[in-house]
């Protein structure tokens, strides 16, 4: 598929549509995930950071609660003894064994005190961050030396009794498990996020290409039509069917639809080149015929020579009437768009064509019953009625038998005309009857062509009544005759009113 995709657009390279779709898929999963990862991320962060801060303030107020029962500058001893420590000689000042105080420092907190200048007198851990602060309180964010963020607490200590300041406390908390909880959580987003766009990316190919079916096999029928035998390829290539419905699926059968009736003109061409070619030969075999008589002895004999031309005129006019008929016939595949304003009144086309029959065929016998009080108007040219009407009037003679008489009918129903024509002739077969329509065929080749007919008569009326959007039918009975009914929609009231009041003007 790919490879006649690129065959045919030579070198010319693109992403094919199911590449666009999956990767806009996955960069779209991806742009919601990150903005959602960002937000969540952000609040977390601040969850874990205050959870961070309150532990070092529960620490801060437990240390300041303690020592505040002292009266005097801190010094070491003092905040032993507050804190309840207990030292060893081993260690002067990391060691201790107070069960509040344990339980208050937890792992990454670090409570310093210091005297009123400044020096430490008792630090739990090492002291990660130098007590600059000398003021009343101080919060912020520092950095030990390994560059690890660290938050810092510090807080003038008051004695209960004097109310004095008598040392500071310094509480430091350091933030390893919230850097490593955001750093997890990074890690998480970033797997999360890009598995989830690579998982989508590819169900949105698979998806699309499962979709995209229908276009692929549109797109490989063209490629097939186009690249081989067209006319071959139009007969058997075919879209193939799939049993669940979709636009594209629709697409596919309304490209099969459009083939079909492309394979139907295609045929209907080829069949009508044969045809016209098949009609030709007949009277240009005759003519030829006679010439090449002529030519060898004939043009001495003045009986055989008139014979001869005779014949040759005769088939002449066949040819020239065969031609007209063939010209009619294409131009009736056009009546929509060159006579779509042209208005007959049917009465009027009815009665001139039964008068000349009337007049032409006097040893028949015409039967009119018109319905039609006023005029009635249709949408046809008026020539192309008269002539549809007089290819059924001569039909009706040519085809009867021993009852020499035909009726014609007019009448109207609400929306549409109707013309009756009836004979008592030979009638046609059922199986004739849906053929008589196609153009060259006649039931008896030899006699209709005996009649002067080349069998395309009724094919330039039906042509013509369905391009003026009308109906045309036959009833038939063999030996009994037929019945050829046309219906041709009426002119819309309005349009009439608005005609007549054209012509008073
Ligand atoms: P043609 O020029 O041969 O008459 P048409 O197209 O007018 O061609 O008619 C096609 C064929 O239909 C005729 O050859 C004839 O066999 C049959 N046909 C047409 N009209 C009638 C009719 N009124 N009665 C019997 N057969 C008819």
């Amino acid at each position: 598929m790919s490879k006649l995709r690129n065959e045919k657009n030579g070198n010319r390279s693109f992403f094919s549509l199911k590449a666009k779709w999956s990767i806009g898929t996955g960069i779209g999963v991806l742009v919601i995930f990150a903005v959602f990862s960002v937000m969540l991320f952000q609040s977390f962060s601040s969850l874990l950071m205050n959870q961070e801060k309150q532990y070092a303030e529960d620490s801060l107020r437990t240390a300041i609660g303690k020592l505040a029962d002292n009266e005097g500058e801190l010094t070491k001893q003092d905040v032993v003894k507050s804190l309840s420590l207990k030292i060893t000689p081993s260690d002067n000042q990391n060691l201790y064994t107070n069960s509040v105080y344990t339980s208050l420092t937890r792992e990454n907190i670090g409570i310093s005190v210091y005297n009123l200048s400044g020096d430490l007198v008792f630090a739990s851990r090492n002291v990660p961050v130098k007590f600059s602060s000398g003021s009343y309180q101080e919060s912020r964010l520092a950095k030990d030396k390994n560059g690890r963020s660290i938050y810092v607490l510090s807080h003038s200590v008051y004695s209960k009794t004097t109310h004095q300041t008598i040392g500071y406390v310094q509480v430091t908390n350091s933030l390893i498990s919230y850097d490593r909880t955001r750093q997890r959580l990074v890690i998480i987003f970033l797997v999360f996020g890009l598995t989830a766009a690579f998982a989508l990316a590819l169900l949105a190919y698979g998806l699309s290409s499962w979709l995209l079916r229908p276009v692929d096999d549109i797109h490989d029928v063209i490629g097939k039509i186009t690249q081989g035998d067209e006319s071959e390829a139009l007969a058997n290539v075919r879209v193939p069917e799939y049993n669940y419905k979709d636009e594209l699926v629709e697409l596919g059968e309304m490209f099969n639809g459009m083939l079909d009736r492309m394979e139907r003109y295609v045929e209907q061409q080829q069949q009508f080149v044969e045809d016209v070619s098949h009609e030709l030969r007949t009277p240009v075999a005759i003519i030829q015929g006679h010439l090449e008589m002529l030519n060898r002895w004939g043009k001495d004999d003045p009986k055989v020579l008139d014979n001869s031309i005779k014949a040759s005129l005769q088939e002449i006019n066949r040819m020239k009437s065969l031609v007209q008929e063939m010209l009619d016939l294409s131009r009736a595949e056009q009546v929509e768009i060159q006579f779509a304003n042209e208005v007959t009144d049917v009465k009027e086309v009815g009665m001139l064509v039964y008068s000349n029959f009337k007049m032409i065929h006097p040893e028949f016998t015409f039967v009119m019953d018109c319905d039609l009080k006023e005029a009635t108007k249709v949408q046809i040219y008026r020539n192309h009625l008269e002539q549809i009407l007089i290819i059924l009037m001569d039909n009706a003679v040519k085809y009867s038998t021993n009852r020499p008489e035909v009726h014609m009918s007019l009448a109207k129903t609400s929306r549409y005309a109707q013309i009756v024509v009836q004979d008592f002739g030979e009638g046609i077969s059922q199986e004739n009857a849906s053929k008589i329509f196609d153009r060259f065929y006649r039931v008896d080749k030899a006699r209709s062509r005996d009649k002067g007919g080349n069998g395309l008569g009724l094919a330039i009326a039906h042509r013509l009544i369905e391009g003026y959007h009308g109906k045309m039918t036959v009833e038939s009975v063999l030996g009994q005759g037929s019945v050829f009914r046309i219906s041709l929609p009426l002119i819309r009231e309005e349009e009439k009113v608005i005609e007549e009041s054209e012509r008073s003007l």
